[in-house]
This record gives C-alpha cells, sequence and structure tokens, in this order.
C-alpha cells in the first residue's frame, strides 16, 4: 500500500450504525493494522495490502450524504457523523488528519476508534479535528499487551493524554474476553486507569464474541480464541458493577 497524503484506503462502510461513538454515524473501516490481538473480529482488514483508495474529497462527499441522520448537536458539528475504525486508522494518519479537518469544516462530528499510539505530529494532527475517540485497551499488564497483542500500555497511555491536551471525548473500550480480560482485580485496574484521564467519559465493556469465525475460514487463518467460550452477558454485568457504571 502507497499512501498518498491525500487519499485513504478503506477496507469497507456500515451505514448509520449505532454502537460506534455518540449518536447515529457512518463507520468508515480502514484497511490495515499493525497489532495481533487474538479476537481480531476485523482480520481482513489487517493486512497492509488491498482496500480501495478514496480521495479525502471524495469520502467527505460520500459521508455528507448522511448528514441529516446523523441529527443537531447544539453546536457547530452534528451529534452523530462520521467514525473512522479499522484496522487501526491511525497507521494513514496525514489523510486522516485532512478527512476530519474537512468533515468539521463541513459540520460533521469526527470519531476515532483506535487502539492508540505514541503521540506524534501526525497523531496530533488528527485529534485536532476529533471530537470523540473510542480508546481500546487492550490489557492493563504492560507485559502483556507487549507480548499478546503488539500494542503498548505506555504509548496508549500518552496517547490518552494526547486526547485531553486536544480536548477529546474519550470512551475507553475494553474487550471481555473469559478466562483473559475478566478478572476482577484486572478490571478495577482498567477503573484505576480510566479515573486517571478526566476526560475520559465512559467506560465500554464488550463481550468477547465468536462472530468473525467464519471470516478466518474464508481466510484460511487459525482463529487463537477458537475454543474459548463467549462471553456471557452476566459477566459484563458483574464486571461493570464493579466499576460502578
Ligand atoms: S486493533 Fe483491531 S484490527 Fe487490529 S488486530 Fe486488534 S482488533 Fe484487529
Amino acid at each position: 500500500m502507497s499512501i498518498s497524503p491525500s487519499s485513504l484506503f478503506v477496507h469497507s462502510f456500515q451505514s448509520l450504525g449505532a454502537v460506534d461513538g455518540p449518536g447515529l454515524r457512518y463507520v468508515i473501516f480502514l484497511q490495515g493494522c499493525p497489532y495481533r490481538c487474538p479476537y481480531c473480529h476485523n482480520p481482513d482488514t489487517k493486512p497492509f495490502v488491498g482496500g480501495t483508495e478514496y480521495s479525502v474529497t471524495a469520502l467527505c462527499d460520500r459521508v455528507e450524504r448522511y448528514k441529516t441522520y446523523f441529527g443537531e448537536s447544539g453546536c457547530h458539528t452534528t451529534r452523530g457523523g462520521v467514525t473512522v475504525s479499522g484496522g487501526e486508522p491511525l497507521m494513514q494518519r496525514a489523510a486522516l488528519a485532512e478527512f476530519f479537518a474537512e468533515c468539521h469544516r463541513r459540520g460533521i462530528s469526527t470519531c476515532l476508534d483506535t487502539a492508540g499510539m505514541e503521540p506524534d505530529d501526525g497523531v496530533r494532527a488528527v485529534l485536532a479535528h476529533t471530537d470523540t475517540v473510542l480508546c481500546d485497551i487492550k490489557h492493563t499488564d504492560a507485559e502483556f499487551c507487549r507480548t499478546v497483542f503488539g500494542t503498548s500500555l505506555s504509548a496508549t497511555r500518552s496517547f490518552l493524554s494526547a486526547c485531553g491536551d486536544a480536548g477529546c471525548e474519550v470512551w475507553v473500550r475494553h474487550v471481555v474476553v473469559p478466562g483473559m480480560t475478566d478478572g476482577e482485580e484486572h478490571i478495577r485496574a482498567l477503573g484505576v486507569i480510566a479515573a486517571d484521564y478526566k476526560h475520559v467519559k465512559k467506560i465500554e465493556l464488550l463481550p468477547f464474541k465468536k462472530l468473525c469465525v467464519e471470516k478466518y475460514q474464508k481466510l484460511g487463518v487459525p482463529f487463537a480464541l477458537a475454543e474459548t467460550e463467549e462471553c456471557p452477558k452476566e459477566t459484563i454485568e458483574r464486571l461493570r458493577a464493579i466499576l460502578g457504571i
């Protein structure tokens, strides 16, 4: 994938999702992710090859067609809007910053769904035009993050600080996997991390599901958690109670 700063490589679109940020949102899944979450529900977005190239203008035009569904926020942007997910959207941060800036010029609210990364000038340029960040904290143990997910907890923490500096509202997200991320101490630690950032407005616990199994079969790639049970609703309720959410 050769990335032009004014174009984005898109894996797919979802019209008017209700679970990816405030209000109704047009969701864009970008191609390419360097991480290796064992539960990844979008394994086909991971390769840095493929995807369809869209110019920033073409992508904004596409989103703008849905603007009447986004609702009014009472300020200069809509309540709903566009969410960019992945893959890891920050891997295309130069064009993403341009895209979000253009969305703001057109009065469309922007939301970034990311695992975060060490903030550089490109990341800060994206955050300057981001209203809401959905930040996925993979695990509360730094070594586990590094060895299992390929992420850095300290980078995620630096990213969360940068979100605050940029004035973004943050929703922390966490996937609850039986036997991996469903321990009560672990969830308490998640709450402690989130409480360090006053701009974190919400914590969402997402139950591990196996809806992606067919995708793995089609790709001919083994699914690391094939033998793991889905996370029951009762577990989520119990862990939510621990966090008081
Ligand atoms: S960050 Fe998202 S796309 Fe990347 S491996 Fe994890 S779940 Fe999959």
